[in-house]
């Protein structure tokens, strides 16, 4: 099917495509055993300029909107989440900047970004504030012309690797979650030190780590949007990042799915492959519906994105809770097609199982998703304007 796409975003989804199938698949297994962050990887991103895509032209980017970095992070997941997500959790941490950025901390951030120079990351979560995000207990005392952090993230991705931190932490600890600020954290600032890197489920390659500080000083000039606006800029932060994450659950149910009929097509058993049994062909076919579904989920809700819709909030959350759990019961499925041997790490199939489950958690945990779209039903009955 043809998805209306531009010429750019034809040449940027071909471009990511055959890179991970190049660059990525050679070395995928590899890197998820031996837990090592994918820094050359990386750098081939960033020299086929596929870290310009969500940045700006006029700081160095091509100026590409949602739709254009969720191809980018559909193909990177179809081969492995865990680059993919490296590549996601940087244009995350410099979305912010991006909409809420003076042209001065634009011009001096973006482009390193755009280059592959410096990685970034976003921080919000921590021990005491997930879901309830507004627990944050992180504080930014103002002194002297600096803010004076202290407090600790908790599960961050690219931490310890990137270079440039968005934290949201409590600029007025009396005024709850209105007294929180973004704040720009570069690496290497005096009170700013990282925890061990975390064993993880899936994702394994990507770093995800504790960020710690203790009164790291930041200049003023690093407060991202207006003081006490930290809350408003993190919504609209994950409102738009999540058809990515959508994305990446599109990306890793398509891969799944593609090694899934590959492998019925070839497994002989009773004198015919399995893909001749009904009860296998019809799961394939389920399979590949909800995926193409998902797709159309996760384009639509980026497309609005860019259409430049004020509020998207539900669509985002819609496409994000439904791609992951498509992602999720596809790769269940795939594992199934597979027999024991999908359970074996041989074959792709038992990792894409496993990085699937992150896709139901981050970004706001489906269940609290579907919180805020029942919320909105409530208001008005199920009708869309
Ligand atoms: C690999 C990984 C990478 C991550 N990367 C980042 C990152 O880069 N930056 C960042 O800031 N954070 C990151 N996170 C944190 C992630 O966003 C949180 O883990 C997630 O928001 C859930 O919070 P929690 O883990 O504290 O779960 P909890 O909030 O403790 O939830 C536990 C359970 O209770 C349910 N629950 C909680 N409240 C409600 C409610 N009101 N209604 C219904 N159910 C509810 C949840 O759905 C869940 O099932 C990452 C996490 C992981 C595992």
């Amino acid at each position: 099917m043809e998805y209306f796409f531009t010429e750019q975003q034809k040449m940027i989804r071909d471009l990511a495509r055959r890179l991970a199938e190049e660059k990525v698949l050679p070395v995928r297994a590899e890197l998820d055993e031996k837990e090592e962050f994918p820094w050359e990887i990386m750098k081939e991103i960033a020299a086929a300029d596929l870290l310009r895509v969500f940045v700006p032209e006029e700081y160095d980017g091509l100026g590409g909107g949602c739709l254009d970095l969720c191809l980018v992070v559909e193909e990177l997941s179809r081969v492995c989440s865990a680059v993919a997500i490296s590549y996601a959790a940087n244009a995350l941490g410099t979305s912010a900047l991006i909409h809420f950025g003076s042209d001065a901390q634009k011009k001096k951030f973006l482009p390193q970004v755009a280059s592959g120079q410096r990685l970034a990351a976003f921080a919000l979560t921590e021990a005491g504030a997930g879901s309830d995000a507004g627990a944050i207990k992180t504080t930014a005392r103002r002194e002297n012309g600096q803010f004076i952090l202290n407090g600790a993230k908790q599960f961050i991705t690219n931490g310890g690797d990137a270079e440039i931190y968005l934290v949201v932490a409590l600029t007025d600890p009396n005024k709850g979650s209105r007294g929180a600020s973004c704040i720009l954290v570069e690496k290497d600032t005096p009170g700013f030190t990282f925890g061990k890197k975390e064993k993880k489920m899936g994702l394994r390659a990507s770093s995800t780590r504790e960020l710690v500080f203790r009164n790291c000083a930041v200049p003023e000039e690093n407060l991202i949007g207006k003081e006490g606006m930290g809350f408003i800029i993190t919504l609209k932060t994950l409102d738009r990042s999540r058809p990515g994450v959508g994305a990446q659950a599109l990306g890793i149910a398509q891969g799944a799915l593609e090694a899934a009929v590959d492998y019925a097509r070839e497994r002989v058993q009773f004198g015919h492959p399995v893909i001749a049994q009904q009860a296998v062909a019809h799961m394939l076919a389920d399979m590949a519906t909800s995926v193409e579904a998902a797709r159309l989920l996760v384009y639509a809700a980026a497309r609005t994105i860019d259409s430049g819709a004020k509020d998207y909030t539900e669509e985002a959350g819609m496409a994000k809770v439904f791609a992951s759990d498509v992602a999720m019961k596809v790769t269940t499925d795939a594992v199934q097609v597979f027999g024991g041997a999908g359970y074996m790490r041989d074959y792709p199939v038992e990792k894409f199982m496993r990085d699937a489950k992150i896709t139901q958690i981050y970004e706001g945990t489906n269940q609290t998703i579907r919180n805020a779209i029942a919320l909105e039903l409530r208001k008005r009955r199920g009708r869309r304007a």
